[in-house]
Parts: C-alpha cells; sequence; structure tokens
C-alpha cells in the first residue's frame, strides 16, 4: 500500500513559513491568507488551539467574554467585549468563543476557548501540518531553512508562534522539589492543604483563585508586588482578591532565600522587599508559578537576542528579531516588543485580545516590506478625516486593547491626498523618518485615566498632542473636533 501522505504543505520553498497552532499561528494564517502570502504553517501539534489544549491548568481563562453585550456579536465594536475569538473578515466566522460559552459566565473554560478555536480553524479552513515539529534552523544567504522532522522549508522569512509555555524557575535553593504550575494537580489534591504559590502573575492569581474554596490557606509571594494591570483584571474582572476582602488569600511581598523539604512538608525562608524583615512559612504544599519561556529551540545559537533571562526573544516594534533579520514572532512571544511603555504600560500582547491585532499588523508588514506587495490604501476626503479620527479613537477595538501600542495612521501628500495606512506599531511611526502623517491611539495614565492622543509629523518633525479624556470615553463632542482640528492644521 502505497503511504500517501495528504498533509499539507510539504517540505519545499515558500515565501513564509508559520511554526505553532495556537492562537497566534492560526490568526497569523489566516492574515497571511487573506493578503494572498504564499505561506506553510507546522505544528507539533496533533490539532489546533496550542496551550489552550492543556492551560489553564485549573480550567478558567482570566481575559473575559461577554456573551451579552451593548454591541451585536460579529460586529467591530463587539471585539471590546470579547477578548478570546479570533479575527476574521466573514461575520460568521467572527466572536466564536462567545458561542461556546456559557452565557452566565464572563471569562470562558479552558474546553470552551479549545472548542471555539478547532471550530475557527475548521470554519474558515486553515491548513495546518499537524505533527512536523520545527528541530533546526540555518541561514542560506537571504533565506531561512528550518529543519523539521518532516523534511526542510526554505522561506525568506519565519514566523514563530511557539507561545511562551516552557516552565521555568528561578534559582533558589530547594525550588527542585517545588513542581511548577504546569505541574499543579487538580484543586481537589490541595483541599484542607496549607498552600505557597510562588509568583504574583496571571498564573499564581489564576491558581489562588482555583485554590481558594478548598484549601486551608492560599498564600502568594515573590519579590515584586503585583502589577496593577494583573490586579485590576484579577479584582476588577473576575473578583480574585475583591470578593474575599481581608480574607483572601495572604499577598507576600518577599524574596525567596530557600525552601526546605521535609516528611511533613515544606518550610520556606523569605525576606520583605516591600517591608523589611525575615519571615518564616510553613506550607503543606509549594507550587512555582514563577512563568514561561518561549521554547526558541536553536534560534539562540543563530544569533537570536532575548530578554526576561532568556525567556523572550528581544523585538522590534514590528516583532522581528533584533538580531536575525527575517526571523518573526506571533502569539504571546509579541511581547517581546515592549512598545513605548509611556507611563509603565505594557502591551497587551501576551493575551489573544492583544495579539491578534499584532498578527494582523505582522502580515500586513510581511507582505509589502518582505514581499513587495503593497496594499491598497482607502483615499479620505479631507473634511472627513477629523470624525474619521473621533470615531476610531472612540470605538477601535486595536486602539483600546492595545493602547499606547499600536496606532491608526494617516499619511498626507499634495499628490495622493490623505491615505489610510491602517494599523502600525505606535513605536515605529514615532521613532521612523517618513512623509507627513498622523497617527492616532488610546493611551492610559499612571491614574488609570484613558485619553486620546495625537502624533502629527510634519516635514520630519513629530509633535504629540494629548487630547481631554471624557467621562464616557465618547470622544465625538465638539470639544475634541475643535482640539483635533487644531493639531491637524499644520499638516492639512
Ligand atoms: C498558564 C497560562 C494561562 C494563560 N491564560 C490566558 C488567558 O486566560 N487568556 C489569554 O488571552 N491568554 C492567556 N495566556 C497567554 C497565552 O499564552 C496566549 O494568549 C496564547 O494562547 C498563546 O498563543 P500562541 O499561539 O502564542 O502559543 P501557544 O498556544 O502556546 O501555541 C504554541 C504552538 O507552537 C507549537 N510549537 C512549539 N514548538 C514547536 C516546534 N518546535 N515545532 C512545531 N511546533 C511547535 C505548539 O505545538 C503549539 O501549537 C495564558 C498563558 C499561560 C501560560
Amino acid at each position: 500500500v502505497a503511504d500517501l501522505d495528504e498533509r499539507p504543505f510539504p517540505p519545499g520553498d515558500y515565501d513564509v513559513v508559520v511554526v505553532g497552532s495556537g492562537p497566534g499561528g492560526l490568526q497569523t494564517s489566516y492574515c497571511l491568507r487573506r493578503l494572498g502570502v504564499r505561506h506553510a504553517v507546522l505544528s507539533a501539534d496533533d490539532g489546533p488551539a496550542g496551550m489552550f489544549q492543556r492551560f489553564p491548568v485549573l480550567g478558567r481563562l482570566i481575559s473575559w467574554t461577554q456573551v451579552e453585550a451593548p454591541f451585536e456579536r460579529g460586529t467591530r465594536e463587539y471585539e471590546l467585549y470579547d477578548w478570546n475569538s479570533l479575527l476574521a473578515d466573514e461575520p460568521e466566522h467572527r466572536a466564536l468563543v462567545a458561542e461556546f460559552m456559557n452565557a452566565d459566565l464572563d471569562v470562558p473554560t479552558r474546553e470552551d476557548m479549545e472548542q471555539a478555536l478547532v471550530a475557527f480553524a475548521a470554519r474558515t479552513e486553515l491548513a495546518v501540518r499537524y505533527g512536523c515539529r520545527w528541530e533546526a534552523t540555518r541561514q542560506e544567504g537571504a533565506n531561512l531553512v528550518l529543519v523539521s522532522s518532516d523534511g526542510e522549508y526554505r522561506c525568506r522569512a519565519a514566523v514563530f508562534a511557539t507561545g511562551v509555555t516552557e516552565p521555568w524557575k528561578p534559582k533558589i535553593p530547594g525550588i527542585e522539589h517545588v513542581p511548577h504550575y504546569a505541574d499543579a494537580r487538580p484543586a481537589a489534591h490541595y483541599r484542607g492543604k496549607r498552600v505557597l504559590i510562588i509568583g504574583k502573575g496571571d498564573a499564581g492569581f489564576e491558581l489562588a483563585q482555583g485554590l481558594l474554596a478548598s484549601a486551608r490557606q492560599v498564600t502568594l509571594a515573590s519579590p515584586a508586588p503585583a502589577r496593577a494591570t494583573v490586579l485590576e483584571r484579577a479584582s476588577g474582572r473576575i473578583g480574585y482578591l475583591q470578593t474575599h476582602g481581608d480574607h483572601g488569600p495572604l499577598v507576600l511581598d518577599a524574596s525567596i532565600e530557600w525552601i526546605e523539604h521535609g516528611p511533613d512538608g515544606f518550610e520556606i525562608n523569605m525576606k520583605g522587599t516591600t517591608q523589611e524583615g525575615d519571615l518564616e512559612l510553613e506550607a503543606d504544599e509549594v507550587i512555582a508559578a514563577t512563568g514561561f519561556r518561549t521554547p526558541l529551540g536553536d534560534l539562540p545559537e543563530l544569533g537570536v537576542a532575548t530578554v526576561a533571562h532568556g525567556r523572550i526573544p528581544a523585538l522590534t516594534p514590528f516583532w522581528e528579531s533584533i538580531s536575525v533579520p527575517g526571523v518573526y514572532f506571533a502569539g504571546n512571544a509579541t511581547q517581546g516588543g515592549p512598545g513605548l511603555r509611556k507611563h509603565g504600560a505594557f502591551s497587551g500582547s501576551v493575551s489573544v485580545g492583544g495579539h491578534r491585532y499584532n498578527a494582523r499588523v505582522l502580515a500586513e508588514h510581511l507582505a509589502e516590506s518582505r514581499l513587495g506587495m503593497r496594499r491598497q490604501r482607502r483615499e479620505l476626503p479631507r473634511g472627513d478625516l477629523v470624525p474619521y479620527l473621533l470615531s476610531e479613537l472612540t470605538r477601535a477595538p486595536e486602539l483600546w486593547i492595545q493602547k499606547g501600542y499600536l496606532a491608526r495612521a494617516l499619511t498626507c501628500a499634495s499628490e495622493t491626498g490623505i491615505q489610510d495606512e491602517g494599523f502600525l506599531p505606535l513605536e515605529h511611526f514615532v521613532d521612523e523618518a517618513g512623509p507627513n502623517a498622523v497617527a492616532i491611539t488610546v493611551e492610559m495614565d499612571a491614574c488609570g485615566t484613558t485619553y486620546p492622543a495625537v502624533y502629527v509629523r510634519v516635514n520630519g518633525e513629530l509633535n504629540e498632542h494629548v487630547l481631554p479624556p471624557h467621562p464616557t470615553d465618547d470622544f465625538e463632542a465638539e470639544e475634541h473636533q475643535r482640539e483635533l482640528a487644531a493639531c491637524l492644521q499644520p499638516l492639512l
């Protein structure tokens, strides 16, 4: 019997190769296909959904989808209420997570998310070569060669959507006795026990919430205070701490000095950070929710630079390795492109809600800059500019979810008029020279106030304008019209 392999994308030459079939890989492939970019998608998995086939371990996401919302499912505005579904041009392929989840909850279960991603891949007929592992990489002239378990793939650019799921632990004496979050047991295992969770990131708070009802005591400890974004999401959206008031988990800002494991459990020695002093703690179970790293394979040997103790690739604003051209990243790894971080704000790139927009920008960038496929720009009559920009500032999900990170840009030249460039990384717009143009974004200051920001570039000089906030985030009233028109005057 002939050994027929009917899987798509046999080894060979492609313009772009995407590795991974999690949300990042699927979204990137969807966007590349719609632009007509010849590409292959490889995945070591047997089916779509990536890490949502097994994470989060306790089964509930932290990013929300509001099934009933002020806008109809499938509209662009609804994306603001649904941080989990992938993006599609066809309304029937949008907002799929809402279709699978329980309308009484505001966050999906892991299974809901997995089903929605499987449905997205099936309904949009996204082809992936499953069961194909990328094993090594080399450069050949301007091309990259990805060596896989099925053979060699030669391409002009590779997009690694390999996630950030390899367990990572800091060097602490005794931590080898502590299971990582990825190996945490079902909640029932911790019933009636004193549990110490090392780490105050999303995974730490997810565990804390999941164990609060059954564990005797839950303590979270790590040197840095919890990031506002985590606390906002945690207490604001699903009440990790809020519902328990003062009787929730104990949250300690302390560096763990050593951990001793004996027959009666764990003894942990800590040093306070925000408040000085030594702390001793006993726990029946300890879990290291200390983070993950991107599976980078041999890319560091190829010269791919990293940040965060080697965990994350260091990326340009368009998510290309800062040190090896042609090596791009999608999905959660796009957090390696930090953006401007004005007021210290983080991008939303670690979650599907944020990196789904990065994927669309990346696909357009690859098509234009690597493959010379210039897309059509929409022209805008001069009189429409102010109302259009204010409407985008008020409701564009790209701007509201990727605050201060993605911007809508329009160029302005006497020969071509006003042209809509679509969404770009704000950092790229601010740092690169270019034609006369305006970029708008929604920013958040250190107090959490959101306001529109306008960047106007005329004859190579960039000016930044901040428009006033509005109690209901409606930026279309007269005050904003007047102020925006004044900012645009030098451009027009
Ligand atoms: C514990 C945890 C909880 C999280 N909770 C949420 C949440 O609630 N909401 C949210 O939006 N985000 C959450 N995230 C972030 C999440 O990682 C991203 O949002 C997103 O799922 C990542 O998608 P991805 O496509 O980048 O990677 P993944 O989903 O991790 O997919 C990686 C893909 O790459 C493939 N791959 C890896 N190495 C190779 C190789 N060598 N060869 C071939 N294929 C390979 C894998 O098989 C897989 O298909 C969480 C992350 C963690 C770790």
